[in-house]
C-alpha cells in the first residue's frame, strides 16, 4: 500500500507541476482540478461495479460512505503534519 500511495502521489505531483508551469493557473485551481479527477475516476470505477455485469471483484460502491471516506482522507492529508511522537523517536545521541 505504501508503494501505491507514493506512486499515485508522485503522478499527481508531476501533473500538478507541469500544469502549473504550462497554465499559470492559481495553485488551488489546479488542486481542485486534481480533486475533480479523483472524483471522476471514482465515478468511472463505481459505474464498472454496478449494472448488469459488474466487475467480479465483489466491491460495491456506496456513494455516501465512499464520499465520506474520500473527504476524510483529503482532510487528514491536507491538515498540518502531526507533531512527532517523542516517545517513539529513536535516540540519536547522548548529551
Ligand atoms: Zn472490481
Amino acid at each position: 500500500m505504501e508503494a501505491a500511495r507514493a506512486g499515485i502521489r508522485q503522478a499527481v505531483l508531476t501533473a500538478f507541476c507541469a500544469a502549473l508551469q504550462d497554465t499559470r493557473l492559481p495553485p488551488l485551481t489546479l488542486i481542485e482540478l486534481a480533486a475533480q479527477a479523483v472524483g471522476s475516476v471514482y465515478r468511472e470505477v463505481a459505474d464498472a461495479h454496478c449494472g448488469d455485469q459488474p466487475c467480479p471483484c465483489g466491491w460495491r460502491p456506496r456513494l455516501a460512505a465512499d464520499l465520506a471516506a474520500l473527504q476524510a482522507a483529503l482532510a487528514l492529508s491536507a491538515g498540518p503534519a502531526a507533531p512527532p511522537d517523542l516517545a517513539r523517536m529513536a535516540v540519536l545521541g547522548r548529551a
